[in-house]
């Protein structure tokens, strides 16, 4: 393959809450962005970060640090900071088919007050991906989806098996929904931190990319090749700029450019071959020795599935029709911040039940207070007023 482009997009899985409770890892993430704007301040050649597909990580960090709002904002508007789509990330099978919905409206709200939005479907982690959400991602003006699990034969101890029952080749693919939606789908055939932690020491400079560039060499379709540069609750990489330099040093056939999602993209669609597959519906496929799909994660902790069935319901079904019957305008804030409450429980270490008990018990709260109930007696007595009763 000639003309290879390697694009490294650096990034930082952010699980909100996991192995740690939500506070702890949101003071790793306080770090995070901090580091990360030294970097933008001080390096020009670190083009870009993106910020893990979820809105929410803005807010967990501008309530401890709400001063550096314009400093997010001038990033944001520099094209530094690559921001949405999503709200947060959610499990697609273990919440409501609606909470899906407005996880990605809320998103989409969430990214329109500050700018623009990075136009990827991103579902780095999810325990396989639903059949519906190349529709919903069209809906949403997103073309592209980029995801971890559910596609074989690709995973993660690099094997390739030529057999025709594999449903991609490539990391490249078409990916088409329930309804006949299609959108372009990008599989992290070496996982999404195929690129992390990239030397800057000579020796170890040849031994890693001979080894990464082999690996994405197996799957990729196109000349355009994509190097995750982060890992789950991964700090900045402070001196990438040097490191991409000395590989650029160490192979003069390969161009190693600091990347984003939306160049990347670009640069891939215009060299797509005409032969990549196209999968469809859900991608739950475990037959890979890779990433598993996980879908034991139904059984555990039943009782926050039933939770979150529950009060999405009664914000789908009571309280937002209730609120369109006595005007509607009085009580849309209150309902959105209802589902971003109710949201906040989705994120697939917490909804899986998967987490440490301090994680579980936060969550417990979390549903006890949203305020559905109180939304709907306040909707009645708004529709008691108006009619003097
Ligand atoms: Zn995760």
């Amino acid at each position: 393959m000639e003309n290879v482009v390697v694009h490294i997009i650096s990034h930082s899985h952010w699980d909100r809450e996991w192995y740690l409770p939500f506070e702890s890892h949101r003071m790793q993430l306080v770090e995070l962005f901090d580091n990360l704007f030294d970097l933008f301040e001080n390096d020009p050649e670190f083009k870009s970060f993106h910020l893990d597909g979820q809105t929410i990580v803005l807010d967990d960090y501008l309530e401890i640090r709400p001063e550096n709002r314009d400093k997010v904002q001038r990033y944001i508007d520099q094209g530094k900071l690559k921001i949405g789509p999503f709200y947060i990330l959610q499990d697609d099978y273990l919440i409501s088919s609606e909470a899906n919905v407005r996880n990605t409206l809320i998103g989409q709200q969430e990214t329109a007050k500050w700018g623009k939005s990075t136009q990827i479907g991103y579902f780095p982690d999810t325990f396989g991906n639903m059949g519906q959400a190349p529709q919903i991602l069209q809906k949403s003006g997103i073309h592209v989806a980029a995801f971890g699990r559910g596609v074989k034969p690709i995973g993660f101890d690099n094997q390739v098996l030529e057999d025709k029952q594999f449903t991609s080749q490539f990391s490249e693919m078409y990916w088409q929904g329930a309804d006949g939606s299609r959108v372009l789908g990008i599989l992290f055939a070496n996982w999404y931190s195929n690129g992390n932690e990239i030397p800057v020491d000579k020796d170890e400079t040849l031994t890693f990319w001979k080894q990464k560039l082999s690996d994405v060499r197996d799957y990729v379709s196109t000349n355009q090749w994509l190097m995750m540069n982060g890992c789950d609750h991964q700090p900045v990489h402070k001196n990438l700029s040097e490191a991409i330099r000395v590989a650029n040093e160490f192979f003069p056939d390969v161009t190693f450019v600091h990347s984003s999602f939306d160049d990347y993209v670009h640069a891939v669609e215009s060299t797509l071959p005409e032969q990549i597959s196209t999968v469809t519906g859900e991608l739950t496929s475990q037959e890979t020795d890779g990433w598993y799909a996980l879908a034991n994660t139904s059984s555990s902790r039943i009782y926050f599935k039933q939770a979150f069935q529950e009060n999405s319901n009664l914000l789908e079904q009571v309280v937002e029709p209730l609120t369109v019957i006595t005007g509607g305008h009085n009580h849309k804030d209150q309902l959105t911040y209802a589902w971003k409450v109710l949201l906040q429980n989705a994120p697939h270490d917490s909804i899986y039940g998967c987490s440490i008990d301090e994680v579980h018990r936060e969550m417990e709260t979390r549903f006890a207070k949203l305020p559905c109930r109180r939304l709907v007696r306040s909707c009645c007595r708004s529709e008691n007023r108006r009619f003097g009763s």
